[in-house]
């Protein structure tokens, strides 16, 4: 199929570099929609002027993308962590054809379906505590507005309206829309290029030792009155460069919560769904938030889904004869009935397949073979929790170039800040978990 003739518009940019440069002179020319569509595509984090031109994906398999050249990679990154049953599982396609044949979405406002509803009371089931009030959005950044906008409004609510400030910590990463890039790390984070945009919310070192700790401690002395809530990703700081502490430090959050009365919104987007080696990370440090967020693995990678659930008291707080103190939010999208279809039939896995059992043997094997890599020049850190592995450099130079160095070892793997990192799928098979650490300890032994 040709491209549509437009001939009143200007013609599109030339891509940076054609795309046969980027990949081997062995591959073939690309395929044509890849020629007429890549100027039309903005892609994301992308310097792109730069950026190497990206791979074409055919199809996917378990842990492995085929390329339309015939290459096929093995994914350490599980599609930005989210295909924790390997891709195409069998159990999931089933669900959405059927769900497609019957229902593929409905909106919900002043309506319900089964798909959602039986999703709501299986998420209460097996979150921690009282965890019981669900609220669908469409992506990660979504869920975490909506759990603000109920921190925030439950103040209003509760007629303590000065009280709408987050408290979050250096190295937390909870989205890239506005109301989210405001509670990220603000170095880390993109708060630099936005600045005076942003919200004001506090950002502090996570309470990890006794002096962070009291300074901690402080800090809420001050600030309690203009906070209504915590906020951080438990146990891991993902894209904050897969940060870890202790599960200590969830206790200590818990009980300040509780101290200065704050609520206590835990965003599981990435830990959630037995990424580091329980269903949720909290279970953990066995403390329940009062807000969580869900989405990432939550259909098993495979739609887009995401849910903010609240525990009675707060969800509470909106029940009035004022109309004014419903939770206004209402994504077209929300509890779309394929992607519930889908969320249904990843935590059937979760209960028909030893999924857990699959995270402790990564785990063993990630332990054991980036260990070796700790030696090796320019190399800060190893570190290992579930099925989430991170080698830490000292510093990459061209995460870029790194990355085109892994695909030759035909493996994706995405390095970003200083960190070469693995979240495969939980079902990859061991030959293809060798393959990934295999390719980290090559390629990082060649760097230096
Ligand atoms: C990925 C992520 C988000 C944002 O999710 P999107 O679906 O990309 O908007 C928020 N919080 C955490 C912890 C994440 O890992």
């Amino acid at each position: 199929m040709s491209a549509p003739q437009k001939p009143h518009m200007p013609a599109p940019p030339a891509p940076a570099r054609q795309p046969e440069q980027a990949t081997a002179s062995s591959s073939p020319v690309m395929p044509d929609w890849y020629q007429q569509g890549l100027p039309h595509i903005w892609l994301p984090y992308s310097q792109m002027k730069t950026a190497p031109a990206p791979l074409a994906a055919r199809s996917t398999h378990n842990a492995r993308i085929q390329l339309t050249d015939g290459r096929e990679l093995v994914d350490g990154v599980a599609a930005w962590w989210t295909a924790c049953h390997g891709y195409n599982h069998p159990h999931i396609r089933a669900a959405v054809t059927a769900q497609l044949g019957t229902m593929p979405h409905v909106m919900f406002g002043g309506m319900v379906h089964e798909p959602a509803l039986r999703l709501a009371s299986r998420l209460y089931a097996m979150l921690p505590g009282d965890l019981d009030r669900v609220f669908f959005t469409d992506s990660g950044s979504v869920a975490v507005e909506v759990a603000m906008k109920m921190a925030i409004q439950y103040r209003l609510n509760t007629g303590e309206p000065k009280r709408t400030k987050m408290l979050a910590f250096k190295g937390g990463y909870h989205g890239d829309t506005l109301a989210t890039m405001s509670v990220c790390d603000p170095e880390e984070g993109m708060h630099h290029l936005y600045g005076d945009v942003l919200a004001h919310h506090i950002i502090a070192p996570l309470p990890q030792d006794e002096d962070s700790t009291s300074a901690f401690f402080q800090l809420l002395d001050e600030h309690a009155h203009e906070l209504t809530a915590i906020i951080t990703e438990p146990l891991v700081q993902g894209a904050g460069g897969m940060l870890f502490h202790s599960p200590a430090v969830l206790r200590t959050l818990r009980e300040a919560a509780d101290r200065y009365g704050l609520l206590l919104i835990l965003d599981e987007i990435f830990t959630g769904f037995g990424r580091t080696g329980t269903m949720f990370a909290c279970e953990q440090a066995n403390i329940v938030p009062d807000i969580i967020t869900l989405s990432k693995a939550l259909t098993g990678g495979t739609m887009a889904l995401a849910a903010t659930v609240a525990r009675p008291h707060v969800f509470e707080a909106f029940l009035s004869d004022n109309a004014d103190h419903a939770l206004m939010h209402g994504p077209t999208f929300m509890a779309n009935a394929l992607a519930c279809a889908c969320a249904n039939a990843s935590l059937d896995l979760f209960e028909t397949e030893p999924r857990l059992a699959q995270v402790a043997a990564i785990q063993a094997h990630l332990t054991e073979a980036l260990e070796r890599c700790r030696t090796l020049p320019g190399v800060k850190d190893v570190r290992v929790l579930g099925a989430i592995g991170v080698v830490e450099l000292e510093t990459i130079a061209n995460p870029d170039a790194l990355r085109q160095r892994f695909i030759a070892e035909n493996v994706w793997i995405r390095p970003f800040r200083s960190i070469v990192y693995l979240t495969p799928a939980f079902t990859i098979p061991p030959d293809d978990l060798h393959t990934l650490t295999d390719a980290i300890y090559r390629v990082l032994s060649a760097e230096n």
